[in-house]
């Protein structure tokens, strides 16, 4: 296996949720010379300068700053967040014979019933007590081992569930923990577990962001191992083909250095309306803050920027080959796609994508189109949403994949490697 999908591998394997992935994108930027920068300080910048911003713990601003403003910005953006599973506060229930299952709610839009019967754990963000109530602190947390399942009803009690079986989220999709002795052993359960990880005492714990994840590592699977089988693939694949990008490109000491930038959003699969998330001013207040504030200077800056919106695709699917356009197929390992859409729910249109195309060639890497079926609505992404805060001019791409959010998603191995060639050169392009 070769090191970037080695890299890739563990990369999934150690980001279960929004809060890790962005910790784990950071330990990369910081091996590759980056530092961190508060929203709260003032920026003092030169240029060559590498840097990183995080917000809420959950989207990360990586840019090297180039030497020449009105070169523009050279951005790639994809998102943190994967559809799954949060516990609820109070989340502990004790059903008979202590059976202790956890009160969750679905976040995103998940394919509900790849969920059932793997081995699951819990992972997030917790938040302690910290000087003052204004200023909690914020620390990660995963427990690693398999904690709990979702297990299904048996084929006996309902013989026509292989005909179509509606699920109720509240009703079916509840993850058994354990067993306790009794009701009261229940109360706080989840409270005490994370406090005896974290090595703090449960009173210490105001509040947390939990999610469960499948503990079954990912791995490369296939005739030739040319798929790669994990959950969150989207997005993190995209978020791992730009923080390689970013930090395998060579720094520009020309005076014409454009600057390079990389923004993975959170909170793109509940439509991106959050302070972390695409549709809030936190790129182009960055971007701003990155001209000194001059907003002539941005403006002009952002008339000569190109975004590529990184957000992985739809293969084509053997067995449904009639639910995709029929003259655009994707085929996994055949290279990145860009998304097409006649009524603009991606940001691509002719202009932007031959650019795109033309970076592929020159990495030369293929590049593929994704239309939807005319019959179907198909989804959105990060570019639109984004050009309602910046009008960048820009593309819409992403890995093809199989499965879009199941537990367990598909991807090619090759098509990660060549997107990662295209989003090098785009960086390193003069
Ligand atoms: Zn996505």
């Amino acid at each position: 296996m070769n090191t970037l999908t080695a890299d890739l591998i563990q990369f999934l394997n150690e980001s279960p949720c929004n809060f890790l992935a962005v910790k784990n994108l950071a330990d990369r930027l910081d091996r590759a010379g980056f530092a961190p920068l508060d929203m709260a300080d003032r920026w003092d910048l030169k240029p060559g300068d590498r840097r990183y911003v995080i917000k809420n713990s959950s989207a990360i601003f990586a840019f090297v700053v180039g030497t020449d403003p009105l070169a523009g910005f050279r951005i790639i953006s994809a998102h943190s967040d994967s559809p799954g599973f949060r516990i609820k506060p109070n989340a502990e229930i004790v059903n008979e014979g202590g059976v202790v299952t956890l009160n969750t709610e679905v976040y995103g839009g998940p394919i509900l019933y790849t969920w059932f019967d793997r081995p699951l754990s819990i992972s997030g963000r917790v938040i302690l007590r910290g000087d003052s109530p204004l200023h909690p602190v914020t620390r990660l947390v995963n427990f690693y081992r398999p904690l709990l399942t979702i297990p299904h009803l048996a084929i006996h009690y309902n013989r026509s569930v292989n005909d179509g079986n509606p699920i109720s989220p509240q009703r079916d999709m509840l993850p058994v923990l354990g067993r306790v002795a009794d009701k009261a052993q229940g109360k706080g359960l989840l409270t005490r577990m994370v406090a005896d990880q974290l090595g703090v005492t449960p009173d210490q714990i105001l509040d947390y962001d939990l999610t469960l994840y499948d503990t079954t590592p990912a791995c490369l699977f296939g005739l030739n191992n040319e798929f790669i089988s994990s959950g969150r693939i989207d997005d993190l694949e995209m978020a791992h083909a730009a923080v390689s990008a970013l930090t395998a490109s060579v720094s520009d000491k020309s005076d014409t250095a454009p600057t390079r930038v990389m923004a993975i959003f959170d909170n793109e699969e509940t439509g991106s309306g959050t302070k972390q998330g695409a549709a809030s001013p936190i790129l182009s207040n960055i971007l701003r803050r990155l001209c000194d504030d001059d907003f002539s200077l941005y403006s002009r800056a952002v008339a000569s920027s190109f975004m590529i919106s990184a957000d992985n695709g739809h293969a084509l699917h053997p067995n449904y080959t009639s639910k995709q356009d029929p003259t655009n197929h994707p085929i996994p390992g055949d290279g990145p796609v860009v998304k097409i859409n006649a009524n603009c729910k991606y940001m691509t249109d002719a202009h932007s994508a031959a650019i795109f195309r033309a970076i592929c060639d020159d990495a030369g890497v293929n590049c593929q189109v994704f239309v939807n079926h005319s019959d179907t609505a198909g989804g959105s992404t990060l570019g639109n949403i984004l050009t309602s805060q910046i009008e960048l001019n820009g593309v819409d791409m992403g890995a093809p994949q199989w499965a879009m959010h199941s537990c367990r998603e598909t991807a090619a191995v090759a098509d990660h490697l060549s997107t990662v060639s295209a989003f090098t050169r785009f960086y390193d392009l003069n």
